[in-house]
């Protein structure tokens, strides 16, 4: 089988170290000095019993050296870079080939069919954490299940790849419910992401400390309330309840808003609590904890290079 791992950073690195040992693969970024790092000494790779080991990848920063015959596509860049992986990605894939997004967020899975034709693109959901140490480095920095959402014509293809990443480490499940995957992922992320970039905390700190937790709570609660008007029920019986144990089970964890507010890269921000935002406008549900929770993020951005430290 033959992968083409578009976005090598954190998400794209760890699956790409842990896949190369069992196929074909390729990981394609922009970013240079990591895929020469890549390139010259493979990808070391710092598993969560704290051993490392080194892999070799094919790794480029020109999609057109990846060639064609590509039987997946992983779209593994931050979600304003979706469009551009996505047209990376058609000329590399095969007839039949499939393009995979498990990027957190709402609204991937659409700016990849505008691209690539809604039949060619699979929805997947995955609770793992990855950490960059530095050019060619990645930390394995939690485990969870993996789902792929799946439709009648696509069964086989998806059942396949699934059993390659479950044989890879990354224990893989096949869904047709692909609302439920996304938005309980979704709502997760609306109550931790925003809050630890703002408050620059690790994750913990927001179920241990009583303002923080209600902030996350009343953002969670809005994201329920949002997914309820579409129609959709989120995969817990108490999604606050759920939201706090992530957020003690990564206690540890720098989330990756936090990391991009830090070294002053844009957000997700967009598509995980503006989301929240723009699904309720439509809907009629209103959603002033993520509104202003979208407004600190986008000042935090726009404000990066003149902050007091
Ligand atoms: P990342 O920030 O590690 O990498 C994203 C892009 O940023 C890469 O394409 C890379 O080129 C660029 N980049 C990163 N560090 C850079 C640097 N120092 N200099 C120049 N360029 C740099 O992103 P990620 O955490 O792998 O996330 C990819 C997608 O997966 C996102 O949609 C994210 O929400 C999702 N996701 C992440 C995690 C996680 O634990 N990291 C877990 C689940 C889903």
């Amino acid at each position: 089988m033959k992968i083409a791992i578009i976005g090598a950073g954190a998400m794209g690195s760890l699956f790409g170290a842990r896949l190369a040992p069992l196929c074909h693969v390729w990981l394609v970024d922009a970013w240079e000095e990591h895929i020469r790092a890549i390139q010259r000494d493979g990808i070391q790779l710092t598993n969560l019993d704290g051993s490392t080991q080194r892999v070799t990848v094919n790794a480029t920063t020109n999609p057109e050296a990846v060639g064609d015959e590509v039987d997946w596509a992983i779209i593994f860049v931050k979600s304003y870079q979706t469009a551009q992986a996505a047209a990376w990605a058609a000329p590399m894939l095969k007839a039949g080939g499939l393009a995979l997004t498990m990027q957190n967020g709402l609204g991937n899975l659409e700016v990849m069919a505008d691209v690539l034709g809604a039949e060619r693109c699979v929805q997947g959901v995955t609770s793992h954490g990855a950490t960059l140490l530095g050019p060619g480095q990645v930390r394995h920095a939690g485990a969870a299940a993996t789902y792929l959402a799946t439709r009648p014509a696509i069964t086989e293809r998806v059942q396949r790849i699934a059993e390659l990443f479950t044989r890879a480490g990354f224990e893989t499940h096949l869904s047709d419910n692909l609302d439920s995957l996304v938005w309980g992922k979704l709502v997760i992320n609306v109550g931790i992401n925003a809050l630890t970039a703002i408050l620059r905390v690790r994750n913990g700190v927001l179920a241990e400390v009583a303002s923080a937790r209600a902030l996350m709570e009343a953002a969670v609660d809005e994201a329920v309330a949002v997914a309820r008007a579409r129609g959709i029920t989120v995969p817990y019986a108490d999604a606050r309840a759920r939201t706090r144990e992530v957020a003690l089970a990564t206690a540890a964890n720098c989330s990756s808003m936090l990391a991009d507010v830090l070294r002053g890269f844009p957000t997700e921000i967009d598509v995980i609590n503006g989301a929240i935002v723009r699904e309720g406008a439509r809907l009629g549900v209103p959603t002033p904890v993520n509104q202003t929770l979208v407004h600190l993020i986008k000042a935090l951005e726009a404000t990066h290079a003149g902050r007091v430290a």
